[in-house]
């Protein structure tokens, strides 16, 4: 049987065909250096260019490169998915396929995982992008990101990264949540590093993102915040708006039923009335809303851990 590879790149790519060739030589060149096993997963995210054609040119040739091809454009997210389920080694190491992450800096992210992190994540300190249209948004969103995971790296959006392979092991991914990996692996526990790696120009092709991505990935992040949160509890969260907009909403009317009864102020000539019923309304349908979140926790958690443990010493 053939033994599994130390180490796996997961690569995703669409119509990158101008920049596979040479990233394949400095990819292979890294990789020989390190003296591991290794495999090199491309996954083809329904390229419409030669890129397909070129990989699997590396595949006849290379018994260690796998190539997975895509029905059609599904996505980064989906397309380093499929390299996760795909991949063998010990430490699985994403990067871009444009050359703008540099496969001499794999030596350096799989140095740190050595000294016990779990997940490594590049951070190109000195980005050679728009300044407008990719630097300062992805500055902004960095902050944000930060702040709100509680994770502290400064570029969320490096693909260059390294992973233990236990990080991701139940990691489940969908939608564009690549960026968010190292915030989820870290809410179960794990340790997460971050080294300064190269970045070089977009040389050939174009970026396949707009500024669009920004406010997706705003979403994205306030979807995780919660989910990091409130996924075993969501009666907290939705309970508590519940409570507290029916809370007013009682008082309000409250205080309307009292000037009615005791001093005769007829509820015709009263606007705040309508709030007091709407914050009412409002409010016990969050609290339902959170039960039947409660419900859908308990399916959802019906065969999974809401735990993470490192060790079992019996
Ligand atoms: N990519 C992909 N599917 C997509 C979009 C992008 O596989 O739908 C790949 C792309 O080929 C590249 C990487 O993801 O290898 C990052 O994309 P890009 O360079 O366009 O992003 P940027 O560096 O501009 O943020
Ligand atoms: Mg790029």
């Amino acid at each position: 049987m053939k033994e599994n590879p130390k180490i796996s790149v997961v690569i995703p790519v669409y119509n990158e065909e101008d920049s596979i060739e040479p990233l394949y030589k400095e990819l292979k060149s890294a990789l020989t250096g390190l003296k591991k096993t290794y495999e090199i997963i491309f996954i083809d995210d329904g390229s419409t260019d030669r890129t397909f054609k070129i990989l699997e040119g590396f595949h006849k040739k290379d018994k260690n490169t796998t190539v997975i091809k895509f029905r059609k454009n599904f996505g980064q997210t989906p397309a380093i998915s499929a390299g996760f389920n795909n991949s063998k080694g010990d430490v699985i190491i994403t990067m871009d396929a444009d050359l703008q992450n540099d496969p001499k800096d794999i030596p350096r992210l799989l140095k740190e995982i050595e000294k016990g992190y779990d997940v490594v994540s590049g951070w190109r300190k000195y980005r050679k992008d728009s300044v407008i249209t990719k630097k300062i948004p992805s500055k902004i969103s960095n902050i944000i990101a930060k702040k709100m995971t509680g994770v502290n790296i400064n570029d969320f959006g490096c693909t260059l990264k390294a992973y233990r392979r236990e990080a991701i092991k139940d990691i489940e991914l969908y939608g564009e949540m690549h960026r968010y990996i190292p915030a989820l692996v870290s809410w179960k526990g794990f340790r997460i590093g971050e080294i300064a790696v190269k970045h070089h120009e977009r040389k050939f092709g174009e970026t396949k993102y707009n500024m669009s991505r920004l406010v997706r990935g705003f979403l994205d992040l306030i979807s995780i915040k919660f989910w990091m949160k409130y996924s075993t509890m969501p009666l907290h969260f939705f309970g508590t708006i519940g409570l507290l907009t029916a809370s007013i909403g009682f008082v309000i009317n409250a205080y309307l039923t009292f000037t009615k009864i005791f001093l005769n102020k007829p509820l015709s000539e009263r606007p705040l009335l309508i709030l007091g019923v709407f914050l009412v309304t409002i409010g016990v349908q969050f609290i339902t809303f959170g039960f039947l979140c409660e419900i859908l926790t308990k399916i959802y958690y019906a065969d999974k851990k809401i735990y993470e443990s490192e060790k079992i010493l019996r």
